[in-house]
């Protein structure tokens, strides 16, 4: 196994973090008082990681995080989850390790680029 998982428990937190005060943030205020925390989210849903911030998608984001940010949740759960298993990286169908570049984007992903994609077609 060469991926460093304690690198991606990490981020997996950090992101765990993000996600949870985004979404008090939703709650809390106003759709379209969004701080830079909920642009870092989209950051790394939209293939950047956190350097890059957007401020033009904040519609988006709203409507995003309501919809998907129960879901990010417990995706990154399960991803810490499997890190504990010593089953993290593996692609949940054809148990080829997943791309760390891939990781990097979505630390929580269960799947290789491959199925990823397959899932999404369904
Ligand atoms: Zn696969």
């Amino acid at each position: 196994m060469s991926i460093d998982t304690e690198h991606f428990r990490v981020a997996l937190l950090e992101e765990r973090g993000r996600v949870e005060k985004a979404i008090a943030n939703l709650r809390d205020d106003h759709p379209g008082a969004i701080d830079d925390e909920v642009e870092v989210i989209t950051g790394a849903s939209d293939n950047h990681l956190a350097e890059t911030a957007t401020t033009t998608l904040d519609r988006e984001i709203d409507f995003t995080l309501g919809a998907n940010s129960g879901q990010v949740l417990s995706e990154i759960d399960a991803a810490l989850k499997r890190i504990e298993d010593g089953t993290y990286g593996i692609c949940a169908k054809c148990s080829k390790e997943i791309v760390p570049e891939r990781l990097e984007v979505y630390p929580w992903a269960s799947l290789c680029i491959e199925h990823a994609r397959e899932a999404e077609h369904r």
